[in-house]
C-alpha cells in the first residue's frame, strides 16, 4: 500500500497528462508545412520536415516547418525534427537543421523566440526539442514566418504613400501578383534595385525588406536623391504554401536566370523583364542586391572592383553583417539553367550583388537573430547604400562579369544539367 502522500502526488502529476485531450499537430494555415507526424507515445512526436525537390526530382531541401500544437499539456513535450537529409547544387548532405539552426516558437504566432532545450544527433540525423508549453497552444517555425499577409499589410502602407508607386509586373504559376515598387523621385539619377526573397523559406530577407520599404516611407532624407526599386517577395505561392526554395512547377528561382520561360517559371521572367526594360530604356542601374538567408554563413558576392570595396567595407562597419571571409567575386555560370540572378544581370553589365544572411549566432550580434535585428539591419541597409551609392563611381570593372559562354554545354546536352563542384558551403548558398 503506497503512502497516501505518494499516490496523492503521483495522480496530481499523472492527472494533466491522463486527463489532457491529446496534443494536436496542424500546419493547414498560411505558410504552416510538415510532410507528416508519428506520435510514438502520448508526450512525443516524430514531425517529418517537408523537403522541396527540383523539376527533376533533385536536389531536395528540407529547411521550413511550421506548424501549429493544440490542445498540450503543461509537461515536456518532445518533438523530433526528422526527414532532413538532402541535396544541394546536386551534392548530397545531412541537411540544413542542425544544432546551429533551432527553430522558434510562438504563444500569440506574431512574437517569436528561439527554442532553448535543443539537441541535434548526427546519426539519423534529427533535431529534438524539448518544449515546456507555457498555453496550451503554439507554434514553432524554422524561422520567423514572414507570410503572404504581412506582405498585403506593407503593400496598404505602399500605397498610401505618395512617394510611392507600385506596378504589377506579373503573375506567379498560381496567378499571385509579382511586384515592383518604386520609392523616390521619379527623375532621380541614382537608382538602386533591391530583391527580396527569391527563395521561400528566407524569410528573414523578407523581414529584412519589410523594414528598409518602411525605412524609405518613412524618411525623406533616404529618397531625395534616389530612386529605390523594390521586387518585395519573388516567390509568392512558395511563401503562402511554405515552399522551400523552388516555384509551383519545381524551378529553383534564383536558378534558370538564363532561360526566359513565362509559363514554367513566370516569376523569373517577369523580373528579369522589368530590370532589363528599365536599363534598355536608358536608365542606370547603379547598384543592384539581392538579399539571402544561409543556416551559418554570411557574405557579399558579386562584381569586384571600387563599388564591392566601398559597400562591404561600410556594411562591416556601419551595421551587424558579419562576414566571415574577404568579399567574394562572384564566378562566371558554366551550365545552361544554373544562372543566379547576380551572374545574369552581371553578364548585362549590372552592378548586382548577392548577400546571405546567417540564421544561426551572429558573433558580432551575441545571439540568434530575431526579428528585431533583421528589422534594424533593413534600416541600417539603406541608410548605408543611400550614403555608399553614387558616391562611388561606377566603372566599367565594377559589372564587368566574365562571359562563360565558351565553357556552356551545347544546347544538346542542356536537358539534364551537370553536377557542379561541391559547394564549399553545402545548403548555404544563393
Ligand atoms: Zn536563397
Amino acid at each position: 500500500m503506497p503512502d497516501p502522500r505518494t499516490a496523492a502526488f503521483l495522480l496530481a502529476a499523472l492527472l494533466p497528462l491522463a486527463c489532457h485531450p491529446a496534443p494536436r499537430v496542424t500546419w493547414d494555415f498560411e505558410g504552416g508545412s510538415l510532410e507528416r507526424v508519428e506520435q510514438p507515445a502520448p508526450d512525443r512526436f516524430r514531425l517529418f520536415v517537408n523537403g522541396q525537390t527540383d523539376q527533376d526530382g533533385r536536389n531536395r531541401q528540407a529547411s521550413w516547418y511550421y506548424i501549429r500544437v493544440d490542445g498540450a499539456p503543461r509537461t515536456t513535450l518532445t518533438l523530433d525534427m526528422v526527414g532532413l537529409p538532402g541535396e544541394y547544387n546536386y551534392q548530397p548532405n545531412r541537411g540544413a537543421i542542425t544544432r546551429d539552426t533551432p527553430p522558434v516558437i510562438s504563444y500569440d504566432g506574431k512574437t517569436w523566440s528561439h527554442v532553448t532545450d535543443f539537441e541535434y544527433d548526427n546519426a539519423e540525423p534529427h533535431l529534438r526539442l524539448r518544449i515546456r508549453p507555457q498555453q496550451s497552444r503554439f507554434w514553432i517555425a524554422h524561422t520567423p514566418p514572414y507570410v503572404f499577409s504581412d506582405l498585403e499589410s506593407l503593400r496598404r502602407l505602399v500605397r498610401g504613400n505618395s512617394a510611392a508607386r507600385e506596378q504589377i509586373i506579373g503573375k506567379s504559376v498560381e496567378g499571385r501578383d509579382l511586384l515592383l515598387w518604386t520609392i523616390g523621385p521619379p527623375a532621380a539619377k541614382l537608382n538602386i534595385w533591391l530583391m527580396f526573397r527569391q527563395h521561400a523559406w528566407e524569410s528573414g530577407s523578407s523581414w529584412v525588406g519589410d523594414s528598409a520599404v518602411r525605412a524609405l516611407l518613412g524618411d525623406s532624407r533616404l529618397r531625395d536623391r534616389i530612386l529605390w526599386h523594390i521586387l518585395p517577395l519573388a516567390d509568392p505561392d512558395g511563401v503562402a504554401h511554405g515552399g522551400v526554395r523552388f516555384n509551383r512547377r519545381g524551378f529553383d528561382l534564383n536558378r534558370n536566370w538564363d532561360i526566359t520561360d513565362p509559363v514554367r517559371m513566370p516569376e523569373i521572367a517577369a523580373q528579369r523583364k522589368a530590370i532589363l526594360d528599365w536599363r534598355a530604356a536608358g536608365n542606370s542601374i547603379d547598384f543592384f542586391l539581392s538579399l539571402h538567408n544561409t543556416e551559418t554563413n554570411e557574405y557579399l558576392e558579386g562584381p569586384a572592383g571600387p563599388l564591392a570595396d566601398s559597400v562591404y567595407a561600410a556594411l562591416k562597419q556601419r551595421t551587424t553583417f558579419d562576414p566571415p571571409r574577404p568579399f567574394m567575386p562572384v564566378v562566371p555560370n558554366a551550365a545552361k539553367g544554373r544562372a543566379n540572378v547576380v551572374q545574369e544581370l552581371g553578364a548585362a553589365q549590372i552592378p548586382a550583388f548577392l548577400m546571405e544572411q546567417r540564421i544561426a549566432l551572429n558573433p558580432k550580434l551575441g545571439h540568434l537573430p530575431e526579428i528585431a535585428d533583421r528589422a534594424a539591419f533593413g534600416r541600417a541597409l539603406v541608410e548605408t547604400l543611400s550614403i555608399v551609392v553614387g558616391r562611388t563611381p561606377t566603372s566599367a570593372r565594377d559589372a564587368h562579369v566574365p562571359q562563360a559562354s565558351a565553357a556552356r554545354p551545347s544546347a544538346t546536352k542542356q536537358s539534364s544539367p551537370l553536377p557542379r563542384p561541391a559547394s564549399p558551403h553545402p545548403n548555404r548558398g544563393p
